[in-house]
């Protein structure tokens, strides 16, 4: 059975198709710059392909996909395409799982697009452009959100007024959830446990913690939105909500300036004042850059705070995943966090660590908690619920 698995923002789209259920890779690309002007990129076969075109909008860009799909054999009619699987931010406190999408499901996420302002429409758009291109395939939603409506409501409520949960749906929601769910899965498999007590770390660019138990989410660092939590490449994270009015009345900003910044100047970029690539940080740090030694070290004690917090809440942890551009890559950054985490017996393998982008053990067998990286697959979890609510 054929699956397209698409990741579409607000000016890209990512795909991957495959064959289903063997989860075998027939052809992958993205789409670029759309309503600028537009690129996109196909990987086929172990190979590249590169092509500047315009790209009006989404369904140009869905248009020229479906177009290649059939040029390079990877279908022969439409037909063939039995679902298509579209990652969706927010899914709200409605859906805890993944779902057919349906005209009723179309309208809550645009009911939902307070709380993703620039991610659910654009979500919306892709769906309808492939509901009327691909007409006969199964159209399914996997939310961002999804994995963490386990919480309970005293983990997921703030201490705010009451009303502005119940009027605004103001709440913790997370993200990254299929991230999240992809490594714990990988990971019980790996221990051999399901009832596993598990923090998965995905830092990338953005970046979330979880606490995992028996293959449910317990905690989660990202909240209302994806501002919260950890500091990450250009947010800031959890700050002192009273900034904001700090702020607006001393710096004369307004309130969406200081949004702005908080999302878009804070974090590594804002500290190290170069950059928000933690690759220009480390090189930062090797020239004796200050500022980007400060980054760092803020960066890495926030992961520790989170991880130390959900080794409370778990009451203890089977294991501690790495995962996402950072998690999976950075040498040092896992050095730094595993260094800090001493106190709880964790004892890194030097050697096994020096590595990169590749599932493996970085701890010692005497260590008291193993910790791995596993490198995250969002879009295979995207096929393998579309196959099974498409099958
Ligand atoms: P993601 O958002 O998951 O794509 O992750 C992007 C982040 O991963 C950026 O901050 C990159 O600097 C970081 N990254 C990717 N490769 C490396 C590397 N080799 N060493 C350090 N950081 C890396």
């Amino acid at each position: 059975m054929k699956i397209l698995s698409v990741n579409a923002g607000s000016s890209s789209l990512k795909f991957q198709m495959y064959e289903m259920p063997e989860e075998k890779v027939l052809i992958s690309g993205l789409f670029e710059r759309i309503g600028i002007d537009g690129s996109y990129t196909i990987k086929l076969n172990g190979e590249k392909i590169k092509k500047d075109v315009e790209l009006k909008d989404h369904k140009a860009a869905v248009t020229i996909l479906i177009e290649e799909l059939i040029n390079y054999g990877i279908v022969k009619s439409l037909d063939e395409i039995s679902g298509v699987g579209h990652r969706v931010v927010h899914g709200g406190d409605k859906y805890t799982l993944s779902v057919l999408i349906t005209e009723e499901v179309v309208k809550v996420l645009e009911e939902l697009t307070p709380l993703a302002p620039l991610h659910n429409p654009a979500n919306v758009l892709v769906i309808n452009v492939f509901k009327e291109l691909i007409k006969d395939a199964k159209q399914v939603a996997i939310f961002d959100t999804a994995f963490h409506q386990t919480m309970e409501e005293d983990t997921y409520l703030y201490p705010v007024p009451y009303e502005w949960y119940e009027k605004y749906s103001v709440r913790k929601y997370g993200f990254h959830g299929t991230s999240h769910r992809y490594v714990a899965e990988r990971c019980a498999e790996i221990l051999g446990k399901e009832d596993a007590k598990i923090i998965t770390c995905h830092i990338g660019n953005g970046g979330s913690i979880s606490a995992i138990k028996n293959g449910k989410c317990i905690d989660t660092s990202m909240g209302l939105s994806p501002n919260a939590g950890l500091m990450m490449g250009s947010r800031s994270g959890d700050i002192d909500a009273s900034m904001i009015l700090f702020m607006h009345q001393n710096a004369k900003m307004s309130i969406e300036e200081i949004d702005n910044a908080l999302n878009k100047k804070s974090g590594l970029l804002g500290i190290s004042g170069i950059s928000s690539d933690s690759r220009d940080i480390e090189d930062g740090i090797k020239e004796g850059n200050e500022r980007c030694i400060l980054a760092q070290k803020m960066y890495i004690k926030k992961i520790i705070n989170y991880i130390a917090q959900y080794y409370v809440e778990l009451e203890g942890a089977d294991a501690i995943v790495f995962t996402a551009g950072i998690g999976e890559n950075s040498i040092d950054t896992r050095r730094d966090i595993l260094a800090g985490l001493k106190v709880l017996g964790i004892e890194m393998d030097e050697e096994a660590n020096n590595n990169r982008g590749k599932e493996m053990l970085i701890t010692k067998s005497t260590s008291k908690i193993p910790c791995y990286v596993i490198p995250t697959d969002e879009e295979v979890m995207i096929a393998r619920d579309t196959y099974n609510l498409a099958k």
